[in-house]
């Protein structure tokens, strides 16, 4: 057998307890087979996935179903070779598999952990791809609407809710921001809730005063930058098409100079970048960031008109076999690099931790968006295009119950999309509903990059992590425990 998966659910069986019996009855599940020396079978129905030798396969997975006696006549250990087979989702044991599609956690129900608040969406850039087409003339959120919304999360979200403060620029409207987080820390110590604060920022505002008020007051903070040259960021400029990145990296020098905890970086991949992802990393890598999350650029706002910012998905995918070599290498290892880790999520457990890496995704499930004026959104991405109503007259739980979410609800039963029957359904997640929004008016659409990604990414991650331990010890050295603790 390959890599074990380290936290699939222990589970133990009748026959694991007093032995197995001859008449055990030993059933392969349907599984698709890639062979490259080794042969890797994965399920697609439950995200089981494993290799084995072909003498393995040849035993076991050739016949539809045999029993304990005659398979142990032909296998030392059998007894170790099944459990492992069963452990990964491969096989059922008298009928029992360890993930069935009912607790297979694919389709999370209704368990708001997210509010994304856009505080504004007046920005101080004009960037070629901003998905609203924020400029300097927006508007911002009332107080008002800010706490109806931290209210009605509070009264819908699991014990945690993470509140994220998004524009526009949201550092232009700071003071709104302290006063929503005050209210929303009181609010949710009355109703025995935490809550945490966080922004997405492009970093202009990030002054030396700007950051210690973000560090006194808890709000933690991403900051938007597509790599550490002009060339990079030739997308985030001002109005006057003058590139920021000098100013950003400045800000952030002067952070690593005073000794705060540096941030993690967002990095748009257009055309423009996408040849230097692995450079972008390394860089982020060495001056010592802590995590980055690529997010590949898509048709929206302003970006509507900018077709050519599209990149080549065989280039990203390029890019990524590079970055997973580096991390093997040892070259690039303290940085989270946010995809790989939620890619590697999905292989190494049989829960869906990352939202946007469920079918469906967790748009309106987890992550409610409300605007500047209250309109709610399944998510910030959705933004425009999905309206569940206004906060001024329904709650964000009616809002799930909305018309709106039928669509987002049904995409993933949807026997029409291709993913229905794709053998990487369950790893790939079925790509962003907001992706195909943007080029087909309608989310049962497929993006290319995402699907792309989806047929070729897992494949490399499952021969890297049956080679080596490298990946495996990347991905437990930067998952967070706390996700694995409420498995
Ligand atoms: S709509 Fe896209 S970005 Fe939003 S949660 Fe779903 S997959 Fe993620
Ligand atoms: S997006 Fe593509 S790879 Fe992913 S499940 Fe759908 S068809 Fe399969």
């Amino acid at each position: 057998m390959g890599q074990n998966a380290p936290y699939h659910p222990t589970v133990s069986l009748n026959c694991f307890r007093r032995g197995f019996r001859g008449g055990d009855f030993i059933s392969i599940l349907p599984f698709s087979s890639f062979k490259d020396g080794k042969r890797i079978l994965i399920v697609s129905d439950n995200g089981g996935w494993g290799v084995v030798s072909e003498r393995v396969y040849n035993l076991i997975f050739t016949n539809s179903q045999s029993n304990y006696r005659s398979l142990s006549k032909n296998i030392d250990n059998a007894d170790e070779l099944l459990k492992a087979l069963y452990n990964q989702g491969l096989i059922a044991i008298n009928g029992d598999t360890i993930v069935n599609k009912e607790q297979y956690k694919m389709y999370k129900e209704y368990q708001l952990d997210m509010l994304i608040l856009r505080v504004t969406n007046k920005c101080n850039l004009r960037c070629a791809y901003c998905y609203d087409s924020c400029g300097m003339n927006g508007q911002s959120m009332s107080e008002q609407i800010g706490q109806k919304a931290i209210d009605s999360a509070l009264e819908q979200c699991a014990p945690v809710l993470d509140v994220c403060f998004h524009g526009g620029e949201p550092l232009t409207e700071f003071d709104l921001m302290k006063r929503l987080l005050e209210y929303g820390k009181m609010r949710a110590a009355e109703g025995g809730k935490y809550i945490n604060f966080i922004c997405q920022t492009n970093g202009l505002l990030l002054s030396e005063e700007m950051v210690e008020n973000l560090y006194k007051n808890e709000i933690g903070f991403g900051v938007s930058l597509d790599g550490f040259k002009k060339s990079h960021n030739q997308c985030r400029v001002f109005p006057n098409n003058e590139s920021s990145v000098d100013i950003v990296l400045d800000n952030l020098k002067v952070m690593r100079e005073k000794k705060f905890p540096l941030p993690g970086i967002l990095t748009t991949v257009t055309s423009r970048n996408v040849l230097d992802m692995v450079e972008i990393c390394e860089f982020f890598e060495e001056e010592g960031f802590s995590s980055i999350k690529f997010s590949f650029f898509f048709p929206q706002g302003r970006g509507k008109a900018s077709a050519e910012l599209h990149p080549n998905p065989k280039e990203i995918l390029r890019g990524f076999k590079e970055i997973i070599q580096r991390i093997v290498n040892r070259e690039i290892w303290n940085l989270r690099i946010n995809n790989l880790i939620e890619y590697l999520g999905n292989i190494l457990l049989f829960d869906r931790v990352f939202m946007c890496k469920r079918h469906p995704c967790g748009a309106g499930r987890s992550l409610m968006t409300v605007d500047v004026d209250g309109t709610m959104y399944p998510c910030d991405c959705l933004g425009g295009n999905v309206k569940l109503g206004n906060i001024s007259d329904m709650s964000l739980q009616t809002a799930y119950r909305s018309e709106g979410m039928r669509k987002l609800n049904e995409r993933a039963e949807d026997a029409g999309r291709k993913c229905f029957t794709c053998i990487w359904k369950s790893f790939c997640g079925g790509g962003c509903p907001a992706h195909s929004f943007a080029c087909f008016d309608d989310v049962r659409g497929i993006y290319d990059i995402d699907c792309f990604l989806g047929r070729t990414i897992f494949k490399d991650l499952m021969w890297a992590l049956a080679d080596g331990s490298e990946l495996l010890e990347y991905f437990n050295y930067h998952i967070d425990q706390e996700l694995l603790i409420k498995l």
